[in-house]
Parts: C-alpha cells; structure tokens; sequence
C-alpha cells in the first residue's frame, strides 16, 4: 500500500473521540528530544491510539535505531512459522552499546564460576551494567505490552535531561523484545481493524472484541508460548532461550494481560514457589514490587500482589530465567482487547491507560535494576556457585539417560537439554556405574554444573508443592472453592518420554563426550544391500518418522502385528518390514538416506524364514498405506488439542493432514479420506447436525478410521452415533467406595443413572408434599447429605499417571508395559465389555498409578484400570478413543507411538482393508 492511501485509511479508522486530547502525558512531565522520531511521525498515530501491526512493530524499532544508532541497536533472533522476524532492541548508553560484545563476554565469564574464581567475579562485576530482558507480547491477544514497549523505547531514548532516564541508561543495558508471538499479535490485529466501525464500541458484546476461533492468543501451530519452556517446541522460544543464554539477563519481565475487570499484578508471585528456587529470589521479587507500589501509588493506579499467578511450573516465560539464577516475573495488565472497554462497574478502561501501565511498570522495573545493579549481579555470580556446590554434595551426583527402546526420545531429551544450556555428556565407551554396564551413545548429566537447579527441576520424577500449600488446597476443595493451582503439578521430562533415567550417587568414570544440541542422532542402515527385505524395529520416534517420510515417498511398506527374530536382531511387534519385491530398485539407497534423516536403523535380511516368529508373507504383516488425514478444525474443537495434533503429525513427524472446519464434515469429502482425527471439544453433536452425524456414520460403516482425542471421545457415544458405548462416571460416593464395583454403579453416565445419596432427596417431591424427618448426628453427616446426587468427580490438577498396555495387540505395537500420560481435568470412563470393544491401555493400581504429581485421593481411587486408549471395530471401519489427549502440549513424546499406531495401522486393521479380525 502506498504512502498517501494508508495514512488515508489510518484517518478513518482512528477518527475516534479518544484521540482528540492531544495534552495526554505517559509520564507527566517529560520533555522529549525533537530528533528521536515519535510514533506518529513514523506510523501515523499516538501511543495508545491503535494495536500496532508487527509489522508497524519492527518499522518503528528500525526508525528508533536509524535516529540514535550509537544508543539502540536491533537484532533478529529467528523467525515465526508464518515467516515474521522475531527481533529484540538493545537499549544502553553509547558507552555500552559500544561495547555489547565485551560485556557478553564478561557475563559468560561470571556465568561459570569453575572457570572464574571470586576475585576475578568481583573484578569483572565492577564494570558490568546490569541486563534486563523485557518480554512484550508473548500472548498475541494481550495487546497492550507491545505498544508499551515501542514507548518505553523511545522514552528511554527520547527524555531530555531526565535524571531516571539517563541513571537507567548509565547502569542497564535493556533488551526490549517487542512482540514474542507475532504471528498471534497479527491474527488478532487484523481480525480487530476488519471488525471495527465509526468510533472505538465500549460493548464487550461488540464484534470487535470479540474473536472468533482460534483467537490471537497462541502462535501459528496453536501453542500457548507461555506453556513452552520446558520443551522448547516452538521456534518462538526455542530461540528467545538461544538468545537469553548469551545474555544471563539479571531481570526478565514478561507482560500479560488478563480479565477486563481485575487491575494489575505485580511480583511477588502467589504460593506455591517451585522448591527449586532459592529463598533469595524470593525476597529479590519484593524489591521490584515494592517499587512498581511507589509509582502506581504516585500515579494512581491499583494493582495486586502474590495472588493467583505463582511460581510453580517451570514452563513459563517468567519462570525459566530463575533458573540460570535471574529474576523472572510476571506483569498482568486489565485487558481491553481493543480500544476502549466498558467494565461491570460501568467504568470505561482505554487501551491508552493500559498501555500507560505496562509502560510505568517496564521504566519502574528498569530503575530497580540500576539501584539493585551490584546486588543483581553478585547473586547471579553466587547462584552459580551454589548450584555447583549443592550439585557436588547432594545425594544424587547426576543422571543417566540410557537409550532404551525408544532411544530416539532419550536423544531428543538430550539434545533439549543442551539448549537449555545444561552440560549433558555422551558416552564414547561403554562404561559401568553401580554395577551396570551402559552402553556407547549413554548420556549422563553430572549435577557439578551451575544449571543444577534447572536440570533437577525438568528431570527429577517428583518436584512437589510445599505441605502448608496443599493443606490449604484439601481445605478449599472441601468447601468446594476454586483451586489455587494454576498449572500441571507435574512435567517430568524422562516420564512425559518414557524413558529411563537412573539417578547415580558416584561420578561416573569412563570416556565422555560433549553431547550436542541436535535432536535426532543418525541412524545406520546394516546388511545392505539385500535380496528380500528391510526390517526397522518399530517402537521409537525415529522409526515413527521413517514410517511417514517412507509413505510420502509411495515406497511399500508392511508393518508385523507380532514380534520376529531375524538377522540376530530381536524386532519388536509393529516393526517395519519393506520388502525388495514391489519397492523401487533403489530401496537400499532410500532407506540408508532416511536412517540417517530419522535417526531409525534398518537392517537388511537376504532371507524370508525368520529365526523366530512370523514370515513377512503372514497374515500378521500386513500392508500399511499412505492415509489421507482429515482433522476436525474451529469450533467446537479445543484449539489447543487441534493444533497439538497437527503439530505432531506435520512437524515431529513430517506428515500433512487436512483441517477440516467441523461445521464442514457434513459437505466435505470425506470419502477422499481414511483417517478422521476429532480433536478435544465438547459440542460435535451440535456442529455437524443430524445429516453430518449420519454422514460420519457412514463413512466409518464404509471403512473410515476415527481416532478421537479427550473429551471428543464421548461424542462416539452420541445415540445417534453410536460408534462406541463408552460413558462417564459421577464421582465416587463414600457409600460406594467400600462395595464391589457393580454394573449399574459403574455405567451411570453423566447427569443420567443418579441413585439417592445418603437420606437425601431423591425421587421427585410433589409441591406440598413432604420428605420423612432425617437426625443429622455429626457434620460428616451434615456433609454426607448436601451433598449433590449427582457429581463429576473433581477436576485432577495435572499429574502424569501410569497407564497398563494390553499385550499383543495391534494397536500397543511396539510398546513396552506401560506409558505415562498426563491427566487433567474429570473426565472418568468405565472400561469397555468385552461385546463393546477392547481397552488398549488403561490406567495402573492405585499403588502404581501416580508416575508424579498431585492427584486427590478420590481420583486415586477411582482412576485404576479405567480405560486410557479404546478400541472398537464398526461396520468395515475402526474406532479409536483416547480419554486423555495424547498431544498434551506436544511435550509427551512417550505417546506418539499410540497415537501413530492409531493413525497409520489402524486403518491397516479395518475390515475394509481385507483384514479379518480374530
Ligand atoms: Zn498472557
């Protein structure tokens, strides 16, 4: 668009009655320096008077940079999925923007201190300005922070003799990152300058703050970024940690926004704190609260402190710099989503004040840091040398991570953690430690390292809330007030996938080295070339990943549904088997380049007779075909599940499939297609309708596979449906827990089967009618006979639980005994009969169940062997369920071989497929 149209176009859309008191000071008193170009002199408008595109984003960061070039610099630190540049602006005096590269390297030397004894730490501390990262926009829907940061950039760079400007210059260097989820800020920028009209509409009923599915809130692939950190699956932060680990920031803020009608938040942050954080953080985080109070007292805004967001779950944006031995923190600004909102109490709230807040608080924080410049310092220098010392002297010494049977995670996991900037190491030697013997290719993670902390908190099977917490969690469930756990209560990495780690009490000795960043080790192809076949042990990521990379290349591929021994190799049930006969005459070629791609290993053999198990010709191996993948999109599915999916199956294992509005299954093809994933969602029966209902009927009648994630399992229940009889369970009720589970207990479904509870009302009362006089003797009693006839049971906080797999079967090919998952939520399901399907995994005993996490004792309980992953054949098709979404923030790679298994041999076991089943 051309110059003269856009500022036209800009004329219309901001002739709002808003902008008109031209006097509005951000910070009352300011005098700015006429050469620093102002927002409207580069885009057009005031701070405050639109959403600023991305784009309008990194156009006026670049003007700032071209006017003050000796005091902001802008770097790029990688791009989004949909290909905008994600960059940070380095705001400092011209003494230390001069030399930036000297000061990175003065931090990496205080960042080790093995390497940088004390007096040398003191030396250097004495010359280092104190780094400050400022984390803008990480939730894109959350529009204030980014245009907070574009004013506190030019205020910084702009204030004429402005003592609190300067002292901020002289002793920080500032990284603004303006926007960490471009792409969701620019989903809901033009979802929000489409929806406009005349002036600025206060309704919040208004379209424009209204937005439709998915919302700005995620990035492209649907991800709440801010969930992100402990896996790094995303580019967004996968590279802001690249980038922060050069730094160490002393301080990392990171801006929100939250409910129209709340005020502000501030550190310090609510209970529980992550054990793993030292007690001198804590206090830390006082000192920049206590100084954003002044302010917002001064200026009149209110705010709130230590309630709701806490300091728990370590995948945050405003947790992972604790562990480096920074500050993090969290800010949380009333939303408008968009220009001005009319609140319950009638008050108006403008985008323009919120972008004052977060702007008062980003300079407030920033005037912490210079006063706290040596104290921020010696703790990050001190932190380290803590960590290296509790690391040496705790019980646990480091952690192995052999590669099992899905060594392709253990290297994943590995590689992850060097991102993190933890020091893993890889064995070049078999070695033995505590009377083992691990092989070539272990790694072991010593705890001697000053990213101690960091490797505990992602690694260890349990981190816990403290006691005085949960109490007081057990007493609000009680009286059945809201809980105050914020996240999952659990994210073991080896559990969420599946693999081993040993916790070893000596150092191991042996011949190491460094392991690196990557995440998928090469595989090997053996014994080629070969006249029969190729067989790939199936079981891993990495043979999930040759699967679908040997698909789209149309090679010909059968998978065994029973274990074979071959070659010497034990091949596990699932293995691939790509028969020379039928495959191109450059086989062998192609599958040596995918094992080194996928990290697989593919073993040739010049024989069909097995050593052990079944002939490739058996009716066991059985063909599996390049599916067509649709997939539920938009309402009524979870964006979070919908995205999950898609990301497992397009980016961890290369494979398309095709969204498909799930108003549109109706009307769409589906006869092009074999696989239907229905992601989480709660409503399928009302998007799709009578004649999209009978339509999916048919289609699985006809041969289609449905594979239905979560709470869409129960859509397969619909009468009308009728694909699988699965129901929910009430909560258990203390009369019924000491009885044998019997089947009318068992199968009463939701809001259906209630039996009267403890001399309750049961049955219906006519009016006037009376009940027979009940004696209450005690207040168990009392609570006995409250108590709702019906009730979920209560929502699981997010605990990684044990699940049992059924053996030999198609569906668990490849897996060992058991599988972690994460379970959230009050979603219970009664096993299926065996006339009503098979349970293909289900949950553990109650002694067993609990991998890590938190759980109430109810769902202790209740949970053991009721059904994980379901299974029915219907007409020639097949049905898949899994109760609990296996995609969970795409961090519990330990179900991707399920979820694989489902997708790409489940339609190889639909009757329409020639398969009979036994
Ligand atoms: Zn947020």
């Amino acid at each position: 668009m051309n110059r003269v149209i856009s500022f036209f176009l800009l004329g219309v859309l901001s002739s709002a009655p808003l902008c008109a008191q031209k006097s509005f000071e951000f910070w009352p008193g300011t005098t700015y320096d006429p050469k620093v170009p102002t927002l409207r002199q580069v885009l057009g408008y005031d701070p405050g008077d639109r959403v600023t595109s991305h784009a309008g984003i990194v156009r006026y960061m670049e003007a700032l940079a071209a006017a003050a070039p000796n005091r902001i610099k802008v770097f790029d630190y990688g791009e989004t999925w949909e290909g905008r540049k994600l960059i940070y602006a380095a705001v400092a005096s011209e003494a230390n923007l001069r030399r930036l590269a000297a000061i990175k390297s003065d931090i990496e030397k205080l960042s080790d201190p093995r390497k940088t004894p004390e007096a040398e730490a003191r030396r250097i501390m004495a010359g280092l300005p104190a780094v400050v990262w400022l984390s803008y926009g990480v939730h894109g829907n959350e529009i204030s922070s980014p245009d907070a940061a574009l004013l506190a950039a030019y205020h910084l760079l702009a204030a004429h003799n402005d003592k609190l400007a300067d002292d901020i210059l002289a002793k920080v260097v500032v990284l603004i990152d303006p926007t960490q989820n471009p792409d969701g800020r620019d989903r809901f920028v033009h979802y929000f300058d489409a929806a406009r009209g005349l002036e600025p509409d206060s309704s919040p009923a208004a379209v424009e703050h209204q937005e439709p599915w998915p919302g700005g809130r995620t990035n492209h692939y649907l991800f709440d970024l801010n969930r992100d950190w402990i896996a790094l699956t995303q580019p967004e932060i996968r590279n802001q940690v690249k980038v922060l680990r050069e730094w160490y920031p002393l301080v990392y803020v990171d801006l929100h926004e939250m409910g129209a009608d709340s005020t502000y938040f501030f550190s310090p942050e609510a209970d529980p704190f992550n054990p793993h954080l030292t007690s001198g953080q804590r206090e830390s985080l006082k000192l920049f609260g206590h100084n954003n109070a002044k302010w917002f007292d001064q200026y009149g805004f209110d705010y709130f402190t230590r309630e709701n967001y806490d300091a728990f779950y370590p995948g945050y944006g405003a947790s992972w710099p604790f562990y480096y031995g920074g500050i993090a923190m969290t800010y949380e600004q009333a939303s408008v989503r968009g220009l001005v909102v009319r609140r319950s109490d009638e008050t108006l709230l403008t985008f323009r004040d919120t972008v004052r807040h977060h702007f008062v608080a980003s300079i407030s924080t920033l005037e912490t840091a210079a006063a706290n410049r040596e104290k921020l310092l010696n703790d990050f220098y001190r932190y380290r040398v803590t960590a290296i010392d509790e690391g040496s002297s705790e019980p646990v010494k480091e952690y192995i991570l052999p590669r099992g049977r899905d060594a392709a995670a253990t290297d994943k996991l590995a590689g992850i953690l060097v991102e993190h900037g933890v020091e893993v190491k890889r064995a070049t030697a078999p070695f033995h430690a505590e009377g083992r013997e691990y092989a070539v290719g272990t790694y072991v993670v010593p705890m001697a390292q000053p990213s101690k902390r960091l490797i505990r908190t992602l690694l260890d099977p349990q981190v816990s809330m403290d006691d005085k917490f949960i109490a007081a969690e057990e007493a609000r469930r009680k009286l059945k007030q809201r809980s105050e756990i914020y996240d999952v209560t659990a994210w073991s990495l080896p559990l969420l996938f599946n693999v081993e780690l040993v916790a070893a009490s000596a150092v191991s000795q042996g011949s190491f080295e460094a392991a690196k960043a990557a995440r998928v080790v090469p595989g090997e192809m053996h014994g080629a070339p070969a006249t029969v076949a190729y067989l790939v042990p199936w079981g891993s990521a990495a043979a999930g990943r040759l699967l679908t990379a040997a698909l789209r290349q149309d090679l010909k591929v059968h998978s065994s549904d029973k274990p074979l021994e071959q070659v010497g190799v034990k091949f596990p049930s699932g293995t691939l088997v790509f028969k020379t006969a039928g495959n191109p005459a450059d086989l062998a070629d192609r599958l040596a380049r995918l094992a080194r791609e996928t990290g697989a290993n593919v073993f040739g053999t010049n024989s069909g007779w097995v050593d052990e198990g079944v002939n490739f010709g058996s009716r066991y191996v059985v063909p599996v075909r390049r599916p067509a993948i649709a997939m539920a999109w938009d309402t009524p599915t979870s964006s979070s599940s919908a995205g999950a999916a898609r990301f497992v199956l397009e980016r961890q294992y290369g494979y398309p499939v095709t969204p498909v509005r799930a108003a549109a299954l109706n009307s769409a093809e589906l006869a092009r297609f074999q696989v239907l994933i229905l992601p989480e969602g709660t409503g399928y029966a009302q998007s799709l309708g009578a004649s999209g209902i009978q339509r999916l009927k048919e289609w699985v009648q006809s041969g289609g596979t449905i594979v239905a994630l979560g709470s869409a399992v129960s859509f397969l229940a619909d009468a009308r449906l009728g694909l699988l009889e699965i129901t929910q369970e009430n909560a258990l009720k203390e009369s019924e827990e000491k009885k044998p589970p019997t089947s009318s207990s068992s199968a009463a479904g939701a809001g259906g089967g209630a039996t009267a509870g403890g001399g309750g009302r049961g049955a219906a009362v006519a009016p006037g009618e009376r009940v027979p006089g009940t004696s209450i003797a005690t207040e168990a009693d009392f609570e006995k006979v409250t108590r709702a006839n019906t009730e979920p049971p209560d929502s699981a906080p997010g605990a990684i639980l044990r699940a049992r797999i059924r053996p030999d079967f198609w569906l668990t090919a490849g897996l060992g005994e058991s599988v972690n998952v994460m379970v959230e939520g009050r979603a219970i399901y009664s096993p299926l009969k065996a006339d009503q399907g098979i349970n293909a995994a289900f949950f553990e005993a109650a002694d067993k169940l609990v991998a890590s996490g938190y759980l109430w004792s109810e769902n202790r309980k209740q949970m053991p062997f009721k059904p994980l992953v379901v299974t029915n054949n219907f007409g020639r098709g097949m049905v898949i369920g899994f109760t609990v979404d296996p995609n969970f923030r795409a961090i519990q790679d330990g179900m991707n071989v399920l979820f694989l298994n489902a997708i790409f041999r489940g339609p190889a076991h639909t009757r329409a497929s020639g398969f009979e089943e036994r």
